[in-house]
């Protein structure tokens, strides 16, 4: 995985280093591997974003096309250069395959000298995929502090019974959603994560969970 990475840096530094001279490097952010997909187990990839410009007197075709120079000797399988065209915008839109998975594109057009590189490697999960556990309830009938009753949103489970207290809940497209019972915060709204309600401070509807409460 890092060795992905630090393969994409390099073919990057160079290419742009080679089509936009003078572009500041220390510019291109490749240093940790971001969520690339959020089903589980998590996929991760490294990927950078980067603009250079073009010198000037260079069209924007001729870099597509140095591009696509460069990169197919050193193992890429090249689509393009494609042209878009978005009324009276044309781009040059050149993308870069290698075996492993790893992708650059490289995107430039006539109505300005901006060249767009982007690149990401594939995405890699980094550990097995573990079964989530249920947490243990941080209150029981046993461990009630006397004057409470057991929280009757989450029976003394503390965590959001929504999501367990990962914040999160399994959904698709994604993969993930923001849980909505905690709105991501973990713990039950109710008992903010005690397990467990002051009997003296249940509200008349609160009160209607316990009827024993009121024999
Ligand atoms: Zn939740
Ligand atoms: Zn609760």
């Amino acid at each position: 995985m890092d060795r992905l990475g630090r393969a994409l840096r390099a073919q990057l530094v160079e290419l742009i280093d080679e089509l936009t001279p003078g572009a500041d490097l220390g510019l291109l952010f490749l240093d940790e591997p971001n969520v690339a997909d959020w089903h589980e187990p998590l996929r991760y990839s490294y990927s950078a974003v980067f603009r250079g410009e073009r010198p000037e007197g260079v069209g924007a075709a001729d870099v597509a096309s140095r591009a696509a120079d460069q990169l197919s000797p050193a193992g890429w399988d090249i689509a393009g250069p494609q042209e878009e065209i978005d009324g009276t915008k044309r781009t040059y839109v050149l993308t870069a395959r290698r075996p492993d998975g790893t992708r650059i594109e490289v995107r430039t057009g006539d109505h300005n000298s901006a060249v767009l590189y982007s690149g990401q490697t594939p995405a890699l999960a980094l550990r097995e995929p573990e079964e989530f556990q249920w947490p243990e309830p941080v209150r029981t009938p046993e461990t009630l502090t006397p004057g409470c009753v057991l929280c009757y949103e989450c029976d003394g489970l503390g965590a959001c019974h929504g999501c367990g207290g990962r914040g999160w809940v399994p959904s698709e497209p994604r993969g993930r959603s923001n849980c909505r019972q905690c709105g991501g915060q973990r713990v039950c709204p109710i008992c903010r994560g005690g397990g467990q309600l002051a009997v003296f401070r249940l509200s008349p509807y609160q009160l209607t969970y316990y009827p024993e409460l009121s024999q």
